[in-house]
């Protein structure tokens, strides 16, 4: 069997719904387990909903009222009038209209989860009757019965061994049936609570299916050809990328590269299992394989994370930053989820660069500032370089103040200020 994952750019109006249902038209004689994600920026737009909701600002029916008429909209383009494709999904808007009606009790990130995951029930529902329509048997799959979790809402953890056993009980017996259409992103308590993985987390979900049903292969179906050296939107004379190690993917997309979320290269590579990243626009394109191939030359690879926070933490009395220093600052930065992209340290101080989370951050910092003296850089953006070639480097500096930067083999990180002509001038 093989796992394909659609993104919500593949299915996010109904000719691109029509464009995965011809795509899935070649692989009709395939065990095919399909991960979809909300359609279109709908993740964005539920966060929305549920933000108007807990704060009680009175635009929470408003907002979801567009989610509505956005799926309306796709659905009238893939049914007929009064198709029973309407049914579920009116089913789940009403469950959430009532949710909507009565003041928020819970937790924030437990009604996120509740409301956010609807995004993928929904296109999960759509696709699926769409691709039985179109003549290719499909089975709807609750995610939810497969992939059990912790209560952590919004980042949930993976009980591995449920999951493998909920995954042989309940997947593989469907596949004989057709295609299995299941949600990305979306797991569920041992009390069948809703749970999300985290943004951007259904690559991480088709990596969990391929591992537990030992996957021949798995596919992630996006607007780009395959995995190139650099984002097309901010940089010239990008190239694909043929082929790739797991090691090289897994630096690449944990430094920010964001065509597949960072999480989904370890249950793959453990099996062995190798990932295709291949384009929904031209789907007979070769793609990016990635898989267990020792490493061979890579031309430079640029990634660049925007959104970045620089901390600079010294100690007040002049002791080391030593071991019982770092190690109560890396208490702090997991008790905080603060995820560190790049560190570097002196004797007494200690410099690191993280994603900017502003509320965690200000928690951490109030947390260090007993002990530590506490600067903060906002607004930075971090460039790593694989493969480096010191031209590129400079070139990348242009127009920017380099607060820090690092060496290691082929590999360098600069975190950047981008700084107005003037400034630049003033300061040389
Ligand atoms: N729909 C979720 C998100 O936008 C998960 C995903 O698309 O991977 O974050």
């Amino acid at each position: 069997m093989k796992v394909f994952k659609f993104g919500g750019a593949s299915v996010k109006d109904a000719a691109a719904v029509k464009n995965v249902a011809n795509i899935l038209q070649d692989y009709k004689t395939e065990q095919l387990v399909i991960v979809v994600s909300a359609m279109g920026k709908m993740t964005n737009a539920l966060e929305k909903v549920v933000d108007a909701y807990y704060n009680k600002t009175g635009e929470a029916q408003a907002l979801f009222e567009e989610v509505k008429q956005f799926h309306y909209g796709i659905m009238q383009g893939l049914f007929e009038p009064g198709d029973e494709a309407f049914d579920a999904v009116n089913d789940t808007f009403v469950e959430v209209e009532w949710v909507l009606e009565d003041e928020p009790a819970e937790s924030y990130n437990y009604i996120y989860d509740q409301i956010v995951s609807i995004g993928e029930f929904i296109s999960t529902r759509i696709l699926a009757d769409y691709l039985n329509r179109a003549g290719l048997p499909a089975n709807w799959l609750d995610a939810r019965d497969v992939i059990l979790t912790n209560n952590s809402y919004r980042e949930a953890l993976v009980d591995w061994q449920m999951t493998e056993k909920n995954a042989l009980k309940f997947v593989s017996p469907m596949l004989k049936k057709g295609f299995v259409v299941t949600q990305g992103f979306i797991g569920g308590t041992s009390e069948n609570f809703t749970t999300t993985l985290g943004r951007e987390g259904s690559d991480f979900t088709a990596a969990i299916f391929s591992y537990c049903l030992n996957a021949e292969s798995m596919s992630v179906w996006k607007d780009v050809p395959g995995i190139l050296t650099a984002n097309p939107k901010l940089f010239k004379n990008v190239t694909k990328l043929d082929r790739l190690s797991y090691r090289e993917a897994i630096e690449m997309t944990y430094y920010g590269a964001k065509v597949i979320h960072p999480k989904t290269i370890k249950p793959l590579q453990n099996k062995n299992i190798p990932l295709y990243v291949k384009s929904f626009v031209e789907p007979a394109g070769a793609g990016t394989l990635i898989s267990g191939e020792t490493d061979t030359h890579y031309p430079p690879i640029i990634v660049v994370e925007s959104n970045q926070t620089l901390l600079h933490i010294s100690t007040r009395n002049f002791s080391f930053v030593a071991e019982e220093n770092l190690s109560r600052i890396f208490a702090l930065l997991a008790k905080h989820h603060l995820k560190v992209n790049m560190m570097l340290n002196t004797a007494i101080s200690f410099s690191v660069c993280l994603t900017d989370r502003p509320k965690r951050i200000e928690a951490l910092v109030a947390d260090l500032q007993e002990d530590f003296k506490i600067t903060k850089d906002s607004e930075l953006e971090l460039i790593t370089i694989r493969h480096y070639r010191p031209e590129i480097l400079d070139k990348l500096k242009v127009g920017k103040l380099v607060l820090l930067e690092e060496y290691l083999r082929g590999t360098v990180q600069i975190v950047v200020k981008n700084v107005p002509e003037i400034e630049r001038i003033a300061s040389q």
